[in-house]
């Protein structure tokens, strides 16, 4: 079973569509997203509607929530409380109500499938060894697929220790049968490793490995219409920094 696995949209419909037609190449056989469909970018009904009819499972992420108003955005920062005011006024009606309804974790074929972390499902971010092994002693997966921090990375939990490792497109990383592993995928619509374009990841369940690939899409169109919905300038900045 290979299962594409995706995070962190933000409303960027040219890097979703780029990644839709690169997983199109792939043919994985299941589809899933782990949140953060919406917020900082122009598009944030388009994307739902182009991805849900295709996904098998999905999950909730923050700013998900907030663009319902299921979360306050007092704590997020300047720049992304103006977007997600300006995504609150963009939703469709359906689309807010798919949102609404997105649990915080799912479960596909073994894989635990949460936005940020296993052990705070929507908003804690594993930045570091030190953080992902608060999550292994929580227990309840041996894989886990998470997103949030835009940052593709892999901790792996072998015996007592928790490493940091790298993910490198196009090699698969093996999911060794004695650890335990979680996969950050990193963002399809607004990468911050350096990298601006937009990431997804197949896991394959038979060969045991998680393979990272980039793909391209053209940044200036997702950033001129930023710039006509009046979107701050520094998120439409960062999309050609990978920052
Ligand atoms: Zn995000």
């Amino acid at each position: 079973m290979r299962i594409g696995v995706i995070s962190d949209i933000h409303a960027n419909l040219e890097a979703l569509d780029a990644v839709l037609a690169h997983l199109d190449r792939e043919r994985p056989d299941l589809l899933v997203c782990l949140g953060d469909f919406v917020g900082y970018g122009p598009d944030p009904t388009a994307c739902v509607e182009r991805l849900r009819p295709r996904l098998a499972a999905a999950v909730l992420g923050n700013h998900d929530a907030a663009a319902t108003g299921a979360r306050p955005i007092d704590d997020f920062n300047p720049m992304a409380q103006e977007a997600i005011v300006w995504t609150q006024g963009a939703l469709s009606d359906a689309v807010r109500d798919y949102l609404r309804a997105l649990p915080e974790r799912e479960e596909r074929e073994g894989l635990l499938l949460v936005h940020g972390s296993p052990r705070q499902p929507v908003e804690e971010y594993l930045l570091d060894a030190r953080r992902a092994r608060a999550s292994f002693a929580a227990g309840g997966f041996r894989v886990a697929m998470v997103g949030h921090t835009h940052q593709p990375a892999v901790f792996e939990e072998a015996g007592s220790r928790v490493a940091t490792r790298g993910l490198l497109p196009e090699v698969p990383f093996p999911l060794r049968s004695a650890s335990r592993y979680i996969v950050n995928v990193g963002s399809v619509g607004q990468p911050r490793d350096g990298d601006p374009r937009a990431a997804c990841v197949i896991v394959d369940t038979h060969a045991r490995t998680a393979t990272l690939y980039r793909v391209a899409y053209p940044i200036e169109v997702t950033q001129t219409k930023m710039e006509a919905a009046g979107l701050p300038a520094a998120l439409i900045e960062r999309l050609a920094l990978g920052r």
